[in-house]
C-alpha cells in the first residue's frame, strides 16, 4: 500500500486517519500492539529532545506512555522546528522499533562481505576492536586508522580517534556533498554558509533554485520559510532538467541541459551587468575584480548560452531581468548537494558572483551573517600533535578543502594510489557503500584493510562488510552533545534519552568511552556519562541546566544579521572585498573567474544518471523504517515520455509501473526498477531517488526495493580545486526487465 503525501502527513501529524494504518504497521513490526503513531495517545511524559533522522536536528517534543514513545512532535521553542517536524521527523519511531536493528555486538566468522557473524559480549567486542587498534598503532602508526563518520552522535568517535592520535577523519557529507560550496563562497565572501545556511529565504522576494529540489529536499525550516515567502508573494525561479515540485510552483522553469549551469550564469552576468542591472553602490563599495569580470562575460551573451543550455536567448535574458528586479532580496539558494561534475567549485562560484551583483550578501531577503552562543569545550587533555599530514590530499593536494575527503581515505587504503597507506577503518553511522562513489573501488579497500569495525543503527550494507559491528542506541535512547547552533537566532539545545536503550544496544558515548579505557586514554574521558558531560558544558557557559532540560533548547538574542539591520559588513578574503576575479585561484593555476566547459555528451542510446532525494527518506538511512515506507516504499526511475515511446532496442514502447534494467558505461547493471515515464523530464537524462536498491541481508524490508543508484556510480570527476566528487557523470541505457532479472 503506498499513501499519498497528504494522507502521510496526517498521520505523522496524528490526525484522523492514522488508525486506518495502525493494524498494517503492527503486523510489519510484529508486535502485539502498535507501538507508535496512536495518534491519540498522549504521553504521559514529554521529553524535549533533537532529531536524527536527518542532519537538520529540528527540536523534538517526544510522547512517551508505558515505556513507549506514541508520538513525535514539533517543540514550539526551537527555532528549527517551530512546532514542526518534517515527515521524516515524525517517522523516527520507524527506527526506535524496526525489528531490523542491530541488537547485539557482533564479530565477523565467515569472509568479508559474506554477512555472517556471532553475537558476542559488549566485553569481547570492545576488546577485539581495542586490541586491533593498539595493534595498528604499534605496528603502523596511530594515522593508519581511520575514522569515517555521519551524524551528530560522531562527535565522541572524533574525539577518541584524535586522542588515539590519528588526524584522518572524514565525512562523506564534505566531499561528495556540500565541500564544493563552502570552497566557492568562502572565496568570494571569505565565509561559508555552514548548516543550517545562512540565508534569508523567510524574506526573499526571489527565490532562484539551481538544480535544488527544495520541497523534495525537506530541510524542515527553509521549507517552513520557502512556504512563508511563497505566501507573501515571493517569486520561485526553477532552473533544473526535471520538472520537481517546486517547478510547480515557479513563475519560471529553466530545463537546462545538464551540466551547462555555468553556462547560464556567465550570461546572466552579461545581462545584469550590460544593461547596469546590478547593485551599483555595492558592487563599487564591497567587490574587487569587477572591470576583469565585465570583460570577461562581455561575450558570454544569451545567444552563446543557448546552444550550451538549451534556453532560449530571451527566456536567458527574461529570467536574468526578472531576478535583478528584487535586488537586494534576490537569493540564489546555496543547495546542499553540490557535487555533480567536477567543476562544482567553479559553478558554486558562479552562484556567489551573481549573488554579489545583485547585492544579496549581508542583506534582507539574501545571505545572513549569524551568530553562535559562546559555550566553553569541555576541558580535555590537549591532544598530541601529530606531525604527518593527513592522507587524504598528500603532497598538498587540495590546500583549499577546509575538511578532510573521505574519498580520500578510501584511496589512501589502496596500496599505490597514494603515498600513505591507512590499515584500518572505524565506520560510524555511515554506509560508505551508498555514500562513496564507485562501490567496487571501496569493497577493494575494505578487502586490503587489517580491520574494520562499523558502529551502527541498522545492518546496512557496510555493517555486512566490517570484522566487529557495535550496535549503537538511537537518538531516542541516548544523550550526545549539546547542538550550539549559528543561526539567525543563535541557541544551545540538547538531545535527551526519551526511553532506555532497547535490546543489547548502547550509546556511542559509552562505546566511546569503554574503548577509550581499553586504549589508555582514560584522561579523556573523565565524566560518568555524557549528560554529566553536557551538564558540566551548560553551567561553565553560565546557562540554566533545568531550563534546558525542561525546555530542550536555550535561545539567545536575537542579533542583528543583516546591513539593514545595522551589521558592518567586512569580508574575510585576502583583499578584504568580496573578490569576483580570485587571486588565491590563479595563483593555484586555477580559473580566477568561472569558465564554462562543457560536460562529456552521453553516448548514442545513453542517458545521463541523474539522482536526489525522496521528501520522507534521508536517502538509505531510512528506507528500512515501515513507516516512512507507507509513503515512499521504492523508487522509481523517471523516463521522458516522448523518449520512452521509442526506446532503441526495446522493440515497444515503455509504460509507467513497467520494470526496468539500468546499464551503465561500465557495463554494472542495476536491480530492476519501475519506470515513471513523464513529461517532467528532459529527454537526455533519467532520474531516480537515491537511497534503495539494498542487498544487506539484515534489512529485511527495504532489501530488494527498487534500484541503487550508487551501484551505477562507478565513475566520478574530481574537482580539481578542492577534491570533492562530481557524480553526475554516468550514463545508462534502459533495458526491459526479462524473467531473468527479476
Ligand atoms: S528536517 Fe525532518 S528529518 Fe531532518 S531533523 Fe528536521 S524533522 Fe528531523
Amino acid at each position: 500500500m503506498k499513501v499519498n503525501r497528504r494522507q502521510f502527513i496526517k498521520i505523522g501529524a496524528g490526525a484522523v486517519g492514522a488508525t486506518a494504518f495502525s493494524g498494517l504497521t503492527t503486523r510489519w513490526w510484529g508486535l502485539d500492539k502498535d507501538p507508535v503513531h496512536d495518534p491519540g495517545t498522549e504521553g504521559t511524559k514529554v521529553v524535549p529532545t533533537f532529531c536524527e533522522l536527518c542532519f537538520w536536528k529540528c527540536g523534538v517534543l517526544a510522547h512517551v506512555k508505558d515505556g513507549r514513545v506514541t508520538k513525535l512532535k514539533g517543540n514550539p521553542a526551537h527555532p528549527l522546528s517551530r512546532g514542526k517536524l518534517c515527515p521524516r521527523g515524525t517517522g523516527g519511531t520507524g527506527l526506535l522499533y524496526d525489528p531490523d536493528r542491530l541488537k547485539r555486538p557482533m564479530i565477523r566468522v565467515e569472509k568479508r562481505g559474506e554477512q555472517v557473524f556471532e553475537e558476542v559480549s559488549w566485553d569481547a567486542a570492545l576488546d577485539e576492536v581495542a586490541g586491533k587498534m593498539l595493534a595498528i598503532r604499534e605496528k603502523h602508526g596511530p594515522e593508519a586508522l581511520a575514522l569515517f563518520t555521519h551524524g551528530f552522535g560522531g562527535s565522541w568517535f572524533s574525539h577518541l580517534i584524535k586522542a588515539y592520535g590519528s588526524p584522518n577523519i572524514a565525512a562523506p557529507s564534505y566531499a561528495q556533498c556540500r565541500g564544493p560550496r563552502e570552497v566557492g563562497y568562502w572565496l568570494t565572501f571569505g565565509q561559508g554558509l555552514g548548516s543550517p545556511e545562512a540565508i534569508d529565504m523567510e524574506h526573499t522576494r526571489c527565490l532562484v533554485l539551481i538544480g535544488s529540489h527544495l520541497g523534495e529536499n525537506m530541510h524542515n525550516t527553509q521549507v517552513q520559510d520557502m512556504s512563508r515567502a511563497i505566501a507573501r508573494g515571493a517569486e520561485l525561479v526553477v532552473v533544473d532538467p526535471r520538472f520537481s515540485t517546486a517547478a510547480g510552483k515557479a513563475r519560471y522553469w529553466l530545463p537546462i541541459k545538464p551540466g551547462s549551469d555555468i553556462a547560464l550564469l556567465l550570461a546572466w552576468m552579461n545581462v545584469i551587468i550590460t544593461e547596469k542591472r546590478y547593485d551599483i553602490d555595492y558592487v563599487e563599495k564591497y567587490t574587487t575584480g569587477f572591470d576583469e569580470l565585465r570583460a570577461h562575460v562581455a561575450d558570454k551573451t544569451p545567444e552563446w548560452a543557448y546552444p550550451h543550455t538549451g534556453i532560449e536567448p530571451e527566456r536567458i535574458r527574461e529570467t536574468g531581468r526578472f531576478i535583478a528586479s528584487f535586488k537586494p532580496a534576490s537569493l540564489i539558494h546555496p543547495g546542499r548537494r553540490t557535487t555533480w561534475y567536477g567543476d562544482d567549485t567553479q559553478r558554486i562560484r558562479a552562484m556567489a558572483i551573481v549573488a554579489a551583483l545583485l547585492g544579496s550578501w549581508g542583506r534582507r531577503g539574501g545571505y545572513l551573517l549569524p551568530s553562535k552562543m559562546s559555550l566553553p569545550r569541555f576541558p580535555y587533555t590537549a591532544y598530541a600533535y601529530h606531525p604527518r599530514e593527513k592522507a587524504d590530499r598528500p603532497g598538498s593536494l587540495y590546500p583549499l578543502a577546509d575538511e578532510t575527503l573521505a574519498s580520500g581515505l578510501c584511496d589512501a587504503t589502496i596500496p599505490g594510489k597514494s603515498v600513505y597507506d591507512i590499515k584500518a577503518w572505524l565506520v560510524y553511522g555511515t554506509n560508505l557503500l551508498q555514500s562513496l562513489p564507485d562501490p567496487r573501488q571501496t569493497k577493494e579497500a575494505i578487502q586490503k584493510l587489517e580491520f574494520i569495525a562499523a558502529i551502527d543503527v541498522l545492518p546496512v550494507e557496510l555493517t555486512g562488510w566490517a570484522d566487529v559491528v557495535l550496535p549503537e542506541s538511537t537518538y531516542l535512547e541516548r544523550c550526545d552533545d549539546l547542538h550550539v547552533a549559528r543561526y539567525k537566532e543563535p541557541f544551545i539545545a540538547v538531545r535527551q534519552p526519551v526511553v532506555e536503550p532497547m535490546y543489547d544496544s548502547k550509546p556511542g558515548w559509552w562505546i566511546a568511552r569503554e574503548l577509550g579505557r581499553r586504549l589508555g586514554l582514560e584522561d579523556y574521558f573523565p565524566w560518568k556519562d555524557s549528560v554529566e558531560y553536557a551538564l558540566a558544558r551548560v553551567k561553565a557557559g553560565g546557562y540554566d541546566c533545568e531550563e534546558l532540560k525542561r525546555t530542550g533548547v536555550i535561545r539567545g538574542k536575537p542579533v542583528p544579521v543583516t546591513e539593514e539591520e545595522g551589521v558592518a559588513l567586512s569580508f574575510a578574503t585576502g583583499s578584504g572585498k568580496i573578490e569576483l576575479y580570485s587571486k588565491p585561484l590563479e595563483m593555484l593555476g586555477h580559473d580566477p573567474m568561472p569558465v564554462y566547459r562543457a560536460p562529456d555528451e552521453p553516448p548514442p542510446g545513453m542517458f545521463r544518471l541523474l539522482f536526489g532525494r525522496s521528501p520522507v527518506h534521508s536517502f538509505g538511512r531510512s528506507t528500512n523504517n515501515r513507516f516512512l515506507a507507507l509513503a515512499d516504499p521504492e523508487n522509481e526511475v523517471w523516463v521522458n515520455a516522448s523518449v520512452a515511446r521509442d526506446l532503441p532496442g526495446l522493440g515497444g514502447p515503455l509504460k509507467s509501473g513497467e520494470l526496468v534494467v539500468l546499464v551503465n558505461q561500465d557495463g554494472v547493471r542495476s536491480q530492476p526498477v519501475k519506470a515513471k515515464v513523464t513529461q517532467r523530464i528532459r529527454g537526455d537524462c533519467v532520474y531516480m531517488v537515491h537511497g534503495f536498491g539494498h542487498t544487506a541481508k539484515g534489512l529485511t524490508f527495504a532489501r530488494g526495493r527498487g534500484a541503487s543508484d550508487s551501484e551505477l556510480i562507478t565513475r566520478y570527476k574530481v574537482d580539481p580545486i578542492m577534491g570533492g566528487t562530481g557524480m553526475n557523470v554516468n550514463f545508462v541505457r534502459i533495458e526491459r526487465a526479462t524473467a531473468s532479472t527479476t
